[in-house]
């Protein structure tokens, strides 16, 4: 569906540091320089925050919105009713850190009370994700604060798989890790499958925490973990870092997954920045990619980003052949972006630069719409004969079976397989968290990325965005002091003593 509509509606950002919520119209509009969100409040006046500036680009994006329906999630009276299933929940387990980043979501270990739910409760929110129809979550991220300053945090990975979650993965500065080997091993026995970890950038003014990364990514190695790297894109501090951080990956592609770029978001710790500021870090992600081609030399070009919605027609094949509900992206086209990488000797090759996706994905589509529910033998010889009309078999490498690859993943109805054959790829996404500047209601009715709470099952950019997440660690945290004496701890000594806290 294509859908340039142009208006929308957002929200107040001077009200909201006053803790009011003011629903305002909104404008996507097409100025000289670019796509911008306008939005005028009748007492704080106008704003204005760029959406992309890269208007062919946000054309073609604009062809992958989706509308669905969820009455599980909460909406806020922002918006009638949630449009989108949960593709992954996220589980605050504390409000600690050993670190004090700049940069922080949670402003974590400076809120000013501990937030920390027990297992019993942490067993109640996750069944809470689990429950939801008719879909599932099936994924879950343990997040924080730092998830692993928990010495439970084990006992938590079990009991996400005992709960029936196929994909478990902790989001860790790499702290912990990097110090004990045992760590790593630890996590993956309990069944953690996947490792978010911040990296933003490969020098040390960029990312003071390189030399933890890298022992923790060899840690992670030695006990067979695949790790997302995760930087923070802040303009004028790493924005000159991202090639860099893509080659970082390709040379570690053996345990490197992906990398997943998140263009800064101005909540939690730097909420309150006053509006010059903002503008100077602001990066959007029309920027990322035109910077992402420039800093490989070329090598991954502004043409080769679809939205997450675009991978949809496979998900729709695999429902059709199994007859049961799967994950589908259901976040708007101006929430993410992403592309995958072949690693070769001689550099990074996008899959797009010789699979012709958006015909191919066309053609699933349609497979997928056939009321003749084709047999999975037959599926497989008719997508065997065909899949060869969208790939430039000059331009794509010789030890790489697309055709296996497709097949496999679509007639097992498995992405693990794709794993397993596709040793030497590279996932480079990333999504653009909102803020009270840039929130757009059509993007955030959409929402994927979900927190299971005590209050319900939340979207990201309302829990972080709109601080509804804080009103809800505030609600449930006890004061500093009374979680001192409970745990005979003291916050001070969660502090990491190797190194610069920020
Ligand atoms: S977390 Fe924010 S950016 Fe991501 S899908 Fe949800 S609304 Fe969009
Ligand atoms: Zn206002």
């Amino acid at each position: 569906m294509s859908r340039d509509v142009k208006e929308t509606s957002s929200i107040c950002p001077e009200c909201l540091k006053k803790g009011k919520i003011r629903k305002l119209k909104a404008e996507r509009r097409q100025e000289k320089d670019g796509i911008y969100m306008v939005k005028e409040c009748p007492e704080h006046g106008k704003f204005r925050s760029i959406i992309s500036d890269e208007p062919e680009q946000y054309k073609k994006f604009q062809n992958y919105w989706e509308t669905g329906s969820n009455k599980n999630v909460e909406t806020f009276n922002l918006y009638d009713e949630h449009k989108s299933q949960t593709v992954l929940t996220n589980l605050f387990v504390t409000n600690r850190c050993e670190l004090r980043c700049a940069y922080c979501f949670a402003n974590s270990g400076a809120e000013g009370f501990i937030y920390e739910p027990s297992l019993k409760e942490i067993e109640r929110m996750m069944k809470k994700a689990r429950n939801v129809k008719p879909v599932p979550s099936k994924a879950i991220q343990l997040t924080g604060g730092e998830p692993s300053v928990r010495e439970d945090l084990v006992d938590i990975i079990k009991m996400a798989k005992r709960l029936g979650f196929t994909h478990v993965q902790v989001n860790t500065n790499s702290i912990k890790a990097s110090e004990d080997p045992k760590v790593a091993k630890e996590w993956r026995k309990a069944g953690c499958n996947t490792i978010y970890m911040s990296f933003d950038g490969t020098n040390k003014k960029a990312n003071p925490w390189l030399d933890q990364n890298k022992k923790a990514i060899e840690n992670f190695r030695k006990a067979g973990l695949g790790v997302v790297l995760v930087p923070t894109v802040i303009n004028g501090i790493n924005d000159n870092q991202l090639g860099d951080i893509i080659n970082f990956a390709a040379e570690n592609v053996d345990v490197v997954r992906g990398v997943n770029f998140q263009p800064v978001a101005f909540v939690g710790r730097i909420e309150n920045l006053e509006d010059k500021e903002i503008k100077e870090k602001r990066i959007s992600f029309s920027e990322v990619h035109r910077k992402v081609e420039k800093q490989t030399n070329g090598q991954i070009k502004v043409r080769d980003w679809y939205p997450p919605t675009f991978v949809n027609p496979i998900s729709d094949l695999i429902e059709s052949l199994k007859n049961e509900p799967q994950v589908r992206f259901g976040c708007s086209p101006n929430c993410g972006s992403a592309t995958y990488l072949i690693v070769e000797d001689d550099g990074l090759l996008p899959i797009t630069e010789f699979v012709d996706v958006e015909r191919m994905m066309n053609f699933l589509k349609e497979k997928s719409k056939s009321k003749n529910i084709l047999r999975k033998t037959r599926l497989a010889a008719s997508l065997l004969r065909n899949i060869n009309k969208f790939v430039d078999s000059k331009k794509a490498p010789k030890d790489l079976s697309l055709k296996r690859l497709l097949v496999d993943a679509i007639v097992s109805g498995s992405y693990e397989k794709i794993g397993k054959v596709q040793k030497k790829t590279l996932y480079i996404g990333g999504m653009w968290f909102q803020d009270a500047w840039n929130i757009d209601l059509q993007r955030l009715e959409r929402c994927v990325i979900h927190y299971a709470t005590e209050d319900g099952i939340i979207p990201f950019c309302a829990y972080n965005g709109l601080g509804y997440g804080a009103k809800i660690r505030k609600k449930y945290g006890i004061p500093i002091k009374e979680w001192e004496k409970q745990t005979g701890k003291k916050m001070k000594d969660d502090l990491w003593k190797g190194g610069p806290l920020t």
